[in-house]
């Protein structure tokens, strides 16, 4: 099949004409406009010293985080060490280490205009095949903590915030359950039966709260287990018009439209709103099988996510007998398609839509100039059309030093392939405090 057949969604009239070659991030006119002028300059300074690591030769940034990698508790426990981690990669990825100074970076986010968060407990998995989880006799102890870490972010965030959820988290039973699953095995099915009452309960919890369930979307061999327990809390819990619980689509796989659309015609038979957030994806070094799975270049990836949007947005692929509803995230710090989903939402005709509302969302210490060129557009056209159907979130993360450092690691990897987009960052932030120097001047 080749790009253009599987990508036959995106139709004549598309405002999506990408170049077929990649893409360099598009800085425009708005976005030079001082879009960090609400930040102050302490922000300013620690995400330039961030932003200047991520920009180190590839091989020397590899050698540093395989160094922070194997001494990261040795560095966890010296406070020389730790101090200047704290002060500026801990401050610039994650939200906190409790729930008073969680609450108040949130505070702080909001005032900046981002509308929210997605909040996430930073404790990863080690799936290296050694995991040292107690199942002492039928109790899964690994999957009861994990329950009890997403309830505990649920109660950290307000009743317009999401928390994420990662499945491969709950502990080596899981994760094993996980990997053996298939669809069509109904005794594959029964080994996920513990994490599928676990979610329940979580979700149970976040419904009470108002709270929606985002779930991430991991590696091929454990995405099948994941997308069946995700349908199934979704067919639970979004059956009220709304979408409590969301499904992540990666879209440089392949088959991700085809499984988008085929999601959205289960959840319009069994009369549920289906909850997506898209993605291009993160896991693309550690698929073994790459080029069966994932599309073959990045032009190709990019086609796949706009025809994604393209769908979403449209609502097309959806009949009068069978109409589907969905809650959409676009979760991108790809300007091209930020704008281009803007444009797409904002000029759709009047009238009722299968997609009410538009959520763009950035990783916290990612991407600021997205965030806070949208956040500044949403306050526009909240003034000018008096709706809220447009917002901006943040995905940020909690949990000590220690519980943050294997997730920066993994951010400052993938800040590697982002190093094109993060300098377009830092160019922006020093303009800005160019700004102010020649100001105070
Ligand atoms: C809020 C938020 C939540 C996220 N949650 C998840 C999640 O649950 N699961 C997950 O997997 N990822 C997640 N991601 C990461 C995401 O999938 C991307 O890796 C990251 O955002 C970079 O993609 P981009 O859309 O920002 O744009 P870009 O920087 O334009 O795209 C980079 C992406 O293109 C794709 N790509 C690069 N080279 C090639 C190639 N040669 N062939 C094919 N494709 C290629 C890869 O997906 C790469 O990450 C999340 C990102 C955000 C912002």
């Amino acid at each position: 099949m080749n790009a253009c057949t599987r990508l036959s969604t995106t139709s004549a009239t598309s405002p999506f004409r990408r170049k077929e070659t990649p893409v360099q991030p598009v800085v425009h006119k708005q976005t030079r406009n001082r879009v960090f002028k609400e930040l102050p300059l302490s922000d300013l300074v620690r995400t330039l010293s961030v932003l200047s690591v991520a920009a180190l030769p590839a091989p020397l940034l590899s050698a540093i985080i395989g160094f922070v990698r194997r001494y990261s508790s040795t560095i966890v426990s010296s406070r020389i060490l730790s101090w200047p981690i704290r002060q500026t990669f801990y401050k610039a990825f994650c939200v906190g280490e409790n729930k008073s100074e969680i609450a108040a970076n949130i505070a702080t986010l909001r005032t900046r205009g981002i509308n929210g968060v997605v909040l996430s407990f930073a404790r990863e998995a080690k799936l290296d095949g050694h995991e040292t989880d107690s199942v002492s006799g039928s109790e899964d102890v690994a999957l009861k903590s994990w329950v009890a870490s997403n309830i505990e972010t649920i109660s950290q965030v307000s009743s317009s915030d999401y928390i994420a959820v990662k499945f491969t988290g709950a502990g080596a039973k899981a994760v094993q359950a996980m990997q053996n699953f298939k669809y069509t095995d109904s005794t594959m099915v029964d080994g996920l039966t513990a994490l599928k009452e676990g979610m329940f309960e979580l979700c149970e919890f976040a419904k009470q709260r108002g709270v929606k369930v985002m779930v991430d979307a991991e590696s091929s061999l454990h995405q099948p287990a994941i997308d069946y327990l995700t349908l199934e809390a979704m067919a639970k819990y979004n059956t009220d018009g709304s979408a409590l619980v969301f499904n992540t689509y990666q879209m440089y796989l392949k088959a991700s439209l085809d499984n988008l659309k085929s999601h959205l015609q289960l959840a319009s038979t069994k009369g549920y709103t289906m909850g997506v957030k898209l993605v291009r994806g993160a896991y693309i070094y550690v698929e073994p099988d790459r080029s069966n799975l994932i599309q073959d270049t990045k032009p190709d990836t990019d086609h796949a996510y706009d025809a994604a949007v393209d769908l979403l947005l449209r609502g097309t692929h959806t009949t009068p007998e069978q109409p589907w509803t969905a809650e959409v995230m676009l979760a991108t710090h790809n300007t091209e398609s930020v704008d281009t989903a803007m444009e797409l939402f904002r000029s759709r005709p009047a009238g009722k839509q299968p997609v009410q509302n538009l959520v763009f969302a950035q990783l916290m210490g990612m991407a600021d100039e997205i965030s806070m060129k949208l956040a500044s557009e949403i306050k526009a056209i909240s003034a000018e059309t008096k709706s809220n159907d447009v917002s901006v979130y943040k995905y940020s993360v909690w949990g000590s030093l220690e519980d943050c450092l294997l997730y920066m690691l993994r951010r400052a990897e993938e800040n590697q392939d982002a190093a094109v987009r993060s300098r377009v960052t830092a160019s922006l932030m020093l303009g800005e405090i160019g700004n102010r120097i020649a100001f105070w001047r």
